[in-house]
């Protein structure tokens, strides 16, 4: 394996095991920004922020943005931006979620955004959010993070012989039939087994004190490099920590004398981009002008400044699947190891223009990076991400890109093991030149 391929490799497996959901991945991208040098600000405070400085801003738990001030910061030459998502479709848990019934102790959970519902039968399954914890101030309680890496459940299928049909496709409940097993209980057994009392002993804190939480049910699959010829990563959750982690490798290793890189994990794209954390928020155009402002550029300058933006929306595209090749485009199959995707719609679902994509096209030249071009089947709707949503907030060139993965929205998704490098070189040269 290319020194590259395995280095942008090693840091993605580490985000894949630490970033178990968006508070945990949020935490790792501090984390990471934190280690490289950049300081943490709030929005609530006033910012000093000063020419060549690294800052970065966590935003109510599973959003942030980082961003960079060149030493020499010119107002027409200055924002580059890359966004992409902290969430995952899953399963979460509900509140007060203990079902005690036929022996059997189960959770109640819903399902978030657009989950394959049968790949999470089967298999361990732990933990993973945060828990809002009592505190002396009411307005600020204590915010805690778990990260159960112990298998805690399992959401069994149900017996071939108990339904002879299961192989021509089955339709799961999303109430009923994929609830998961905790434990074998009698309901003569004290409460003290159920979530909240095992949430207190992770946290050390009295049941009593645990006021809310946000909890992920997260696949305990770890990331492997798999395949005769270690060509592929199966693993879950590379939509869309593929493309956070190479923003991250991106902002921290490149750089612009003249301009400011930006960059911004947003949570809530698998529901739509909604809410405070989500895309649809004025976060990104709300810190964009806050820089300007601590920079004194009077508000025609501001939006000049804006306006000669140019932003990339990142999330995984689908590669050609060898079993479903019809469920392709004609002209267009991108394969794992092929290089990152360019993503167009004339629908808009994916937010391109030639101009925007031909920068991209020269920057790759340029830099001997591989890339290859996605569309969807003009008899199929196909997805849609950060970028269109984005974009209306900021009406600046974008571009759609992210790594070819097959299985999207499984439990674990396949990609070939190359492609994060060439992507992670692309962004970083799109911080750099
Ligand atoms: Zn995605």
């Amino acid at each position: 394996m290319e020194e590259k391929t395995e280095q942008q490799l090693g840091k993605l497996m580490g985000m894949l095991k630490r970033g178990t959901s968006a508070p945990l991945t949020v935490a790792e991208a501090a984390r990471q920004l934190s280690e490289a040098g950049f300081e943490e600000l709030e929005f609530q405070n006033t910012w000093g922020i000063k020419h060549g400085g690294k800052y970065f801003l966590k935003h109510h738990g599973t959003a942030l943005l980082a961003f960079t001030i060149g030493k020499n910061l010119q107002f027409r030459d200055s924002f580059r931006i890359g966004a992409a998502h902290t969430d995952y479709p899953c399963l979460r848990v509900k509140p007060s979620p203990d079902l005690v019934s036929e022996g059997y102790h189960r959770l109640n959970i819903e399902v978030y955004g657009g989950v394959i519902l049968n790949t999470w039968l089967d298999r361990p399954l732990g933990v993973s959010g945060r828990v809002a914890v009592k505190s002396h101030d009411v307005m600020h309680p204590k915010i805690c993070m778990v990260d159960c890496q112990k298998p805690l459940m399992v959401i069994p299928n149900l017996a071939i012989h108990q339904n002879r049909e299961v192989n021509k496709g089955v339709e799961l409940n999303r109430q009923t039939e994929i609830l998961p097993l905790i434990g074998t209980h009698s309901e003569e057994e004290p409460s003290e087994r159920g979530l909240l009392s095992f949430l207190a002993r992770e946290l050390d804190v009295k049941e009593e004190e645990i006021l809310d939480y946000e909890l992920w049910v997260t696949s305990l699959q770890q990331p492997e490099i798999t395949g005769f010829w270690d060509d592929f990563l199966v693993s879950p959750r590379l939509d869309n920590l593929t493309s956070v982690q190479a923003l991250l490798s991106g902002i921290t290793e490149g750089g612009r004398d003249r301009g400011c890189n930006v960059i911004a994990l947003f949570d809530h794209e698998e529901v739509g981009s909604r809410g405070k954390q989500g895309g649809a928020s004025m976060l990104l155009p709300n810190v964009l002008e806050k820089i300007c402002e601590c920079f004194g550029w009077a508000p025609m300058q501001k939006q000049e400044a804006i306006y000669s933006s140019m932003l990339l929306s990142v999330d995984v595209a689908h590669g050609v699947h060898p079993n479903y090749q019809g469920k392709t485009d004609l002209t267009n199959h991108p394969v794992l190891n092929g290089g990152f995707c360019i993503k167009e719609s004339s629908t808009q679902s994916y937010v391109t223009d030639c101009e925007a994509v031909a920068i991209v096209e020269q920057i790759c030249q340029k830099e001997g990076i591989s890339y290859q071009k996605y569309v969807n089947r003009s008899d199929m709707k196909g997805g849609s991400t950060l970028g269109a949503i984005v974009s209306n907030l900021l009406p600046v060139s974008t571009v759609d890109i992210g790594v070819p993965i097959l299985a999207m929205h499984s439990s674990t998704e396949t990609m070939g093991v190359r492609d994060q490098a060439e992507l992670t070189a692309f962004i970083t040269s799109f911080f750099s030149l």
